[in-house]
């Protein structure tokens, strides 16, 4: 199969949500036919050498104009903190779509997510594809972050929940500041307590390799069988 054309997108907005991660519209000039959960590459060209890195869709496929991105800052790393600091009409090469973490039909009665931090970027896509599409089931998504300002997107997936009433956000936090009323701890603390062995759920997990790791062996304590989680690796 032919590989997608590289192609100039520019950039819409770029808004900070932390100070180390922001989320960026890039409008496309063509179309791109994304399924949700896939990522494009960015092209970069630093001292005459095309430097390549790979960022998760993090919008609704319905939308084909642009993507939007989820972009984790790293201190002395090349291709993150340009982006972070992306301004509007910005233009960025970028091509794609790539991957096969994406969800997996025929959809189960449960869908849950996992996700830590920016790697909710992927299933945010699917979380959108699913809801939008009215698939029959019900959407979970089990998010963990540090401190109450690493809670990406609050407002969007409280008013997810307000709209579809198949939608369910869990928040879980590790190192609150202040009193909560969020789970305290990691996910891997939390899943035991929530999730019953079930052969009808898919689990979709996506975050830093030791998450992704505990995560899995949790489920598998739990007996979910292997064939219903689906991750996606980033290092
Ligand atoms: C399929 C795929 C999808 C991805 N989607 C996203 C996404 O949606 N959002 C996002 O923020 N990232 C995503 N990543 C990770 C992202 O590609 C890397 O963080 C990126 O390569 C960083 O590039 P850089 O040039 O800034 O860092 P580099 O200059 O390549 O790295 C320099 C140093 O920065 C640190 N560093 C960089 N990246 C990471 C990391 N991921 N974890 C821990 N330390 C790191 C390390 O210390 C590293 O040695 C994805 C990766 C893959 C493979």
């Amino acid at each position: 199969m032919a590989l997608p054309e590289p192609q100039e997108a520019i950039v819409e907005f770029n808004k900070k949500l932390t100070s180390e991660t922001s989320l960026i519209r890039l409008k496309l000039q063509k179309p791109i036919d994304f399924r949700s959960g896939q990522f494009i590459q960015t092209i970069t060209l630093l001292d005459n050498k095309k430097i390549r890195r790979s960022w998760s869709i993090a919008s609704s496929p319905k939308n084909k104009e642009y993507i939007e991105l989820l972009i984790k800052k790293y201190e002395k790393s090349l291709i993150s903190p340009m982006l972070f600091k992306a301004n509007q009409n910005d233009k960025i090469t970028i091509q794609g779509p790539f991957g096969f973490f994406t969800l997996i039909k025929p959809y189960k009665k449960e869908t849950v997510f996992i996700a830590a931090g920016v790697g909710v970027a992927p299933l945010r896509s699917m979380i959108y594809d699913l809801l939008e599409n009215n698939i029959d089931t019900k959407v979970t998504l089990i998010f963990g972050f540090r401190t109450e300002k690493d809670y990406l997107l609050e407002d969007e997936w409280l008013n997810l929940e307000k709209k579809y009433e198949n939608f369910k956000i869990i928040p879980v936090i590790s190192r609150p500041e202040k009193n909560t009323e969020f789970f305290k701890g990691h996910v891997t603390d939390f899943i035991p307590k929530i999730i019953k062995k079930s052969d009808d759920t898919d689990f979709y997990i996506c975050g830093p390799n030791i998450m992704i790791a505990d995560t899995m062996k949790v489920l598998e304590l739990i007996g979910i069988n292997k064939k219903q989680i689906h991750i996606e690796r980033w290092q």
